[in-house]
Formats: structure tokens, C-alpha cells, sequence
């Protein structure tokens, strides 16, 4: 049972749908906190990004949105939904949060349906009407819906399938939708079409909507904003195009060199090292083992996210150091196109 200590009397007002303020989760027998001072938010008609490599916090985080935790955790911080705090909610109010406001997206199409039920039981089970269930279908493009009502999931293809996922998402008319890995078991046609899917729902409905992936070409090229996370931190956050063109923090710079593009000339160059694990505790920038641009004073540096000129953030001691020593008080370091970075134009 996850015991919350609230702190919710000072969270401001942003008109976002899900902000996330501050959250640390803690969970027993870890050496660190499984999330440590995530802060993000979704506005309504946004499609926010969670990348990073597994075990580093993205789908605990949009898990959250749900007030879902582990079990025995602790979590301290803020997770509102449309003004309301998730972390206090109970009882009837917690299920009819995660029933109606919120809906999430497994990656395996299959192990979200019953095999022996026919598709039509699906989506009446999750707040569908006979007639309303067809319509669920046609709206999110499956050919013949009259004809899949009535079938069970081994007669529909992987790509159909979580057509009918986010049809039974939709059925109760969520204002956020939570997609975890949502795309990752498709083929890449059948991928463009459920993105392009997506897309269209939440410009249709005016739906939020987060991505979690751990492919970080996909979020620059899918999203309007990305998070990037690490050891349960958010490294940085961006506009998808700032991020994909001026990445700040070595580790965004590190997923973009380690991922295939269409450009089969480009060398890949994976992150040397492992992920960290919950046994792992850092003194200070929990990348330093792994990051080509370490110095000594990273080893006991405590990342603290820096405001970029774009307002975005990064978390790195080479941001910090160039923003503070060389652009003054209001000034912030500046990313260059060549992953380099210094000082910017001074921001109020
Ligand atoms: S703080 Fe140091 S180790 Fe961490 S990402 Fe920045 S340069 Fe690398």
C-alpha cells in the first residue's frame, strides 16, 4: 500500500492536465529512490514524450498519472489531474479516477484482451454500448467494425488489435491517454498508422496524450515535447525539434548517436556501460560513469535542472557551469547544433 505524504497546499495553477511537481517515489529494499524529483506536465491536445532506456523510470512515472504504485512504495511530491491531487485520492474516487479520466496503452495488444471473448465484449466491458462499440471501432479506422464486434482477437492482426486497445480506451472518454510502448510491437507501416491514429484522436477529441518510448527518433519526430529520463530523473525536457537539433544533456546526445536512421552512413555509437540499477547510489551525476564529457566535479555534483533559452531544461554541470559563469544572473547556456554548449541571450 503506497503511503503518500502530500504537499499539495503551495501547487500552483497551470491549466496543464496531468502536472507532475517534485515526485520521489520510494520503494523498500532500494538503495536510491525509484523516482527522484520528477517534475513534467500535459496540457490538453499535447503529445508529451517519456524516453529513456529501460529501468529508467518513464512507465512507473505515466503509471503514476493513474496513482498506481508499487507496492509497500512511499511517494512524496505532487501528481495533479485537472486540479485534483492523484496521491490523495481513495476508494471510489481513485477507481472512477483511473475508470474515466485517465486510459493507458500496453505495448502487447494480446495480453490486453480476453481470447476466448469477442471483441464487442471487450469494448462493452470498458463502458461501450452494442451500437456505441461498432462506432468505437469505426472511429479508429478498423474496416468491416459490424463484422469485428463479433470476432475474437486470433482472427484480427497485431495492428488491428490495438486499434481495438485505444477503441476500449476511448469507450469510457478519458482526457488523457497513457501509451506505453503502444508501438513498439508493430511493424513500422502498421506504426505510422496507429501514430497517425493517435495524433488524430487527441486533435479530435482534444485529448493529452503521453508517449512513453524508449526510441528517441520517434518521440523528435512524433511529438510536441520530450522528457528524457535517466536513474529515475528527468535529464531534460524540450521542444521535440530543440531536443532533436540541440540536444543539451550527453545523455539525450548519447541516445540520439546510439539510434538507426534512415541514413545508413552515420556509424551508431552506443552508450558505453549499463543502465544503473536500484543497488546503484551516486555522490553526485548519476551518468558520470557512462558520459564522455565527465569531469571530477561530477562526482559529487547534485544535478539540478537549468532553465535553456528555449524553456526547456538540462541537468548537466556543463550547462550550469557555462549559464552561470559567462551569461550572468538571468543568462542560460546556450546547446549548439554540434552538441556543444554555451552561453545565451539573457531571459527574463
Ligand atoms: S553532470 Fe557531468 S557526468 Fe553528468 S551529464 Fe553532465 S558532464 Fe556528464
Amino acid at each position: 500500500m503506497t503511503e503518500a505524504l502530500l504537499e499539495t497546499e503551495a501547487a500552483p495553477e497551470t491549466g496543464a492536465l496531468l502536472d507532475i511537481a517534485d515526485l520521489t517515489l520510494r520503494v523498500p529494499g532500494a538503495a536510491r529512490p525509484l523516482l527522484d524529483s520528477v517534475s513534467l506536465s500535459v496540457a490538453p491536445g499535447e503529445v508529451v514524450a517519456l524516453v529513456g532506456e529501460s529501468g529508467s523510470g518513464k512507465s512507473t512515472t505515466a503509471k503514476a498519472a493513474l496513482g498506481l504504485f508499487p507496492p509497500g512504495s512511499t511517494a512524496s511530491g505532487s501528481v495533479r489531474f485537472d486540479g485534483t491531487e492523484v496521491l490523495g485520492l481513495t476508494g471510489e474516487r481513485l477507481r472512477a479516477h483511473r475508470a474515466r479520466s485517465v486510459a493507458l496503452i500496453h505495448q502487447d495488444p494480446r495480453a490486453a484482451l480476453n481470447p476466448v471473448r469477442r471483441v464487442g465484449d471487450f469494448l462493452v466491458e470498458r463502458g461501450a454500448t452494442r451500437s456505441s462499440a461498432v462506432e468505437l471501432l469505426a472511429s479508429v479506422g478498423l474496416p468491416d467494425p459490424e463484422r469485428r464486434v463479433r470476432q475474437r482477437p486470433h482472427e484480427l492482426s497485431g495492428g488491428m488489435l490495438q486499434r481495438v486497445v485505444i477503441a476500449g480506451a476511448l469507450a469510457a472518454r478519458p482526457r488523457l491517454l497513457l501509451a506505453d510502448e503502444a508501438t513498439s510491437a508493430l511493424d513500422v507501416t502498421t506504426q505510422a498508422d496507429i501514430l497517425a491514429l493517435l495524433r488524430g484522436l487527441r486533435a479530435e477529441h482534444g485529448l493529452g496524450l503521453l508517449f512513453i518510448t524508449h526510441d528517441l527518433h520517434l518521440a523528435a519526430a512524433y511529438c510536441d515535447r520530450v522528457y528524457v529520463m535517466y536513474a529515475g530523473r528527468v535529464v531534460e525536457s524540450r521542444t521535440a525539434k530543440a531536443l532533436f537539433t540541440t540536444p543539451a544533456h550527453p545523455y539525450t546526445r548519447g541516445l540520439l548517436s546510439c539510434s538507426p536512421t534512415l541514413d545508413t552512413h552515420t556509424p551508431l555509437h552506443p552508450i558505453p556501460g549499463r543502465p544503473p540499477s536500484l543497488t546503484d547510489t551516486f555522490t553526485g551525476c548519476p551518468f558520470t560513469t557512462r558520459c564522455d564529457q565527465a569531469q571530477p566535479t561530477c562526482e559529487t555534483w547534485h544535478p539540478e535542472p537549468v532553465r535553456l533559452p528555449d524553456g526547456g531544461t538540462a541537468a548537466c554541470v556543463a550547462v550550469t557551469a557555462v549559464g552561470s559563469r559567462a551569461a550572468g544572473r538571468h543568462g542560460w547556456a546556450q546547446p549548439q547544433a554540434d552538441g556543444t554548449v554555451k552561453n545565451g541571450a539573457t531571459h527574463e
